[in-house]
């Protein structure tokens, strides 16, 4: 069972079950359950905070879609991204964390306490926040693209590659990710083809070197998806039209399975207006700590990193977040006891 969706408090009026809009108070509000937003909420909750974490449209956060990880420090075996979270979840709660299945789409950082308001109609009271909601997978674009999601195209291997066993698959993009899934997807198909639009990759070299050497794995260069072709009954992937971008020449590749592997985007819409971002929405803070230009307010992981995005940096961006909000808070508290005290 997952946890309470915002207030869990219910009443009966005639056998109806109505789920009832509550207000939280606490000291530390994290919006985001990835490596982030937990490990705020363990060194939050060992400092007695009490926080609340909101766990966000993909509880876990990215690496509940990842399968091996053997980059995260403290494991001498390769272990799995789903339980790793699992476990840093069970960590947070171990020590007081409150996890509230909700997603927050409105709020009011213009005063402190802060106000925040979850789908499920719940007002979350805040002396301060960590956003650590990640970022998600960019998609190309193409209408063909959203017509052949789920049937076919995806954005995640190590979630769907299993469906395409023994099948033809393609993964598009250039990056560590691109090269990462082409290599997963070995272990389902002997047909992987990586699909760039120039002719060099940007994944790290050492990707690249197993990437080239593996006898399942083709590479073309210099091509970009001009349509998601499908057919059958029902409609299904099978093919891409390939646009050449020195000659514009169109060819086609058939395949069963498409995998867009061309970055991510952070998750800040519902920030917009109320904290400076970059361009490419990613929050602002400032160098060499989580705060961001509202004081009380502090930003970890991916939604803040845009050159990093490891599991092991989101956890140490969260843990610095917590220990911001912390002096935050004890500063906050001896002003109070000054003031009241004059
Ligand atoms: P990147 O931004 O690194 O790469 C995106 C790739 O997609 C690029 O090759 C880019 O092409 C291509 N691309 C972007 N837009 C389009 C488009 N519209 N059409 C076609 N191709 C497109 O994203 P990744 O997700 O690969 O990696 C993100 C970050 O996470 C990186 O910093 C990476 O190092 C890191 N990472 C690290 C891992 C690890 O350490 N094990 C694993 C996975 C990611 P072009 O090259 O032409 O710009």
């Amino acid at each position: 069972m997952g946890p309470p969706y915002g207030g869990v408090h219910s009443s009966l009026d005639s056998g109806h079950i109505f789920l009832m809009p509550t207000t939280h108070h606490t000291r530390m509000l994290i919006i985001g359950s990835g490596p982030a937003g937990l490990s705020a909420a363990i060194y939050a909750a060992r400092a007695g905070l009490q926080p609340i974490v909101v766990q966000g449209l993909q509880p876990g956060g990215q690496l509940t879609i990842t399968t091996d990880v053997e980059n995260y420090p403290g494991f001498r075996d390769v272990i799995q991204g789903p339980w790793l979270m699992e476990e840093m979840q069970a960590q947070a709660e171990h020590v007081g964390t409150r996890m509230m299945w909700d997603i927050i789409s409105g709020l009011d950082l213009s005063k402190r306490p802060f106000t925040l308001t979850g789908d499920s109609g719940d007002v979350f009271i805040a002396d301060t926040l960590v956003i650590a909601t990640g970022a998600q997978a960019r998609w190309l674009g193409l209408d063909s693209e959203m017509a052949m999601q789920g049937k076919g195209v995806s954005a995640c291997a190590t979630c769907d590659g299993f469906f395409y066993r023994g099948k033809k698959v393609v993964v598009i993009g250039g990056g560590n990710t691109a090269v990462e899934e082409a290599l997963y997807l070995t272990n389902h198909s002997q047909d992987v083809t990586l699909i760039h639009r120039r002719d060099s990759l940007r994944a790290e070299k050492i990707l690249q070197e197993r990437l080239f050497a593996h006898p399942h794995i083709k590479v073309l260069w210099n091509k970009a998806v001009d349509r998601f072709v499908g057919g059958g009954t029902p409609e299904v992937l099978v093919g891409l039209d390939l646009k050449d971008i020195n000659t514009g020449e169109i060819s086609h590749i058939e395949t069963d399975g498409a995998f867009v592997a061309i970055g991510h985007k952070p998750a800040t819409e519902v920030f917009a207006g109320h904290l400076p971002m970059d361009s490419d929405g990613y929050l602002l803070v400032e160098k060499g700590s989580s705060k961001t230009s509202v004081p009380g307010v502090f930003a970890a992981g991916d939604v803040t990193d845009k050159i990093y995005r490891q599991a092991v940096t989101a956890a140490g961006m969260g843990c610095m977040a917590a220990l911001d909000a912390e002096k935050f808070i004890a500063e906050a508290d001896f002003e109070a006891l000054s003031t009241a005290a004059e």
